[in-house]
């Protein structure tokens, strides 16, 4: 969408095939519908704050097939916005999927077209692990139009996506286990947020069992352990990874190098082992984010259409895990800043949010600076708490901008907010 919108509009003549719904993974199956969702799972836990401040409700009730029909109805009218926007910036639009047959052609419903670049923006597709049964779960695909909500699900995996459908199969009622064959969740994280994290997970309910892992399911369905123990389930979601899709696609027949995984190895401008094809996104494997993807195809169209050679910098991306609680973080976790910085200043605070001391509430609100001992920048922010990634989304940019610790001081808070305490953590941590 962004590469073709962009190149358009440098005065390219730009075909895009598409063979899904237009908006690809994000706007579809990831992104916006599992936020949403995670919108609609928070409600039970804001019924319960809404009593500690005087209000009394009735017995809230959660309709499952409401929630759907408005979240399809919404992704409808942004497929729609998406088309739009393309045919308005004068792209053709080929309804079809698409193949490269050579450096500068590609197949798509039967008819072949020529170009001077070709640009493969595919996505990626979730992974399965091999055990016997596997074709029993579902993946987060399927999780976005399930028919009715399970009483009892098992997500496996310790990655953003098992974290965020664990906590919104929990806040919708949902019986919900969370199997992970690592020690600690989110592994390239921060130590602190996976082990946060899970405590605060667990306090709401989700059961989270580490270092565990699948070995069979069958029909039931019946979950057989590779440690020898066994649970009942309703559901099982797997979310163990992610393939970039170029299985088919023709990229080898025509030259293109492509990694282990099947990922389209580029360089710095996205440019394929051959010339004219790049890659840019998932299929590209380098940080699976939208805005990544996006800043990745606005870099390509001005490198090939305005003659601005344009590299994507991938530094400092902050990102976010809409888990319950919210998670976000930009920089080096701890243990990276110590590998690569050698001595670090470490900052940490940890509290109840206002809006829940009211209440019997349990969440605390976490925070941590990671600062370059030698020249005291924050090469580091991470949170757990909520709205955690609307927050790190302003500190990221003075970590982008290379701030010292002494500029975060000589910030003033705005008060009373749990963000202030980013400007306000005074004592190093032992
Ligand atoms: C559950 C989930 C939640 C996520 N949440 C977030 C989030 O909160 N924030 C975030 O930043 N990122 C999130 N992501 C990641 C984000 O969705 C991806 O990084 C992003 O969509 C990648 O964009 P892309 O253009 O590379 O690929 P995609 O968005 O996957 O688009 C690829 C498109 O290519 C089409 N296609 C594939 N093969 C062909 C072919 N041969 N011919 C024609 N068309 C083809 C597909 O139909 C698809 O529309 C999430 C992903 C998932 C799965």
């Amino acid at each position: 969408m962004r590469a073709s919108r962009f190149a358009a509009s440098y005065g390219a003549r730009v075909a895009v095939a598409e063979s899904g719904r237009f908006g690809g993974t994000c706007v579809n199956v990831g992104c916006i519908p599992k936020k949403l969702f995670a919108y609609a799972a928070h409600y039970r836990e804001d019924f319960e704050v809404a009593k500690s401040f005087g209000w009394a409700l009735g017995e809230p009730k959660f309709d499952w097939q409401t929630l759907l029909a408005n979240k399809d109805r919404e992704i409808a009218r942004l497929n729609g916005v998406y088309e739009g926007a393309l045919t308005k910036a004068g792209a053709k639009i080929l309804r079809e999927r698409a193949t490269v047959v050579d450096a500068h052609t590609v197949e798509a419903g039967g008819k072949r077209y020529s170009a001077r670049h070709i640009l493969v923006a595919t996505g990626s597709w979730p992974r399965l692990p091999g055990i016997p049964g596997r074709e029993l779960a579902i993946t987060s695909n399927e999780a976005f139009f399930l028919d009715s909500l399970p009483r009892r699900a098992l997500v496996v995996g310790g990655g953003y996506i098992a974290l965020e459908f664990a906590s919104i199969f929990n806040g919708l009622g949902v019986e919900t286990t969370l199997a992970y064959r690592g020690p600690r969740l989110l592994r390239g994280f921060d130590a602190d947020l996976g082990d946060r994290l899970a405590e605060e997970m667990r306090k709401k309910g989700v059961v989270i069992r580490l270092q565990c892992d699948p070995a069979q399911l069958e029909r039931g369905i019946q979950v057989a352990y590779e440690d020898g123990s066994a649970q009942e389930v309703d559901l099982v979601m797997f979310a163990t990874g992610r393939t970039p899709n170029t299985a088919g696609l023709g990229l080898e027949r025509a030259g293109v190098q492509l990694a282990a995984d099947g990922a389209v190895v580029v360089n710095e401008y996205s440019r394929s082992s051959v010339d004219s094809i790049h890659a840019i996104g998932d299929v590209a494997n380098r940080l699976n984010l939208t805005p990544v993807a996006t800043a990745e195809g606005m870099a390509l169209a001005k490198t090939l259409f305005r003659d601005q050679p344009t590299p994507v910098d991938h530094v400092n991306v902050p990102t976010a895990v809409f888990s319950d609680p919210n998670l976000a973080t930009v920089g080096y976790s701890e243990q990276s800043a110590r590998a690569r910085f050698g001595a670090v200043d470490i900052y940490k605070t940890a509290f109840w949010g206002l809006k829940h001391t009211l209440g019997r509430h349990e969440e605390r609100t976490f925070m941590k600076l990671v600062v370059d001992a030698a020249s005291q920048r924050v090469v580091g922010a991470h949170m757990i708490g909520p709205d955690a990634g609307e927050i790190i989304q302003g500190i990221a940019i003075a970590v982008k901008l290379g701030a010292t610790k002494a500029q975060f001081d000589a910030t003033i808070g705005i008060h009373p907010t749990a963000a202030e305490e980013f400007v306000t953590m005074r004592e190093k941590a032992d």
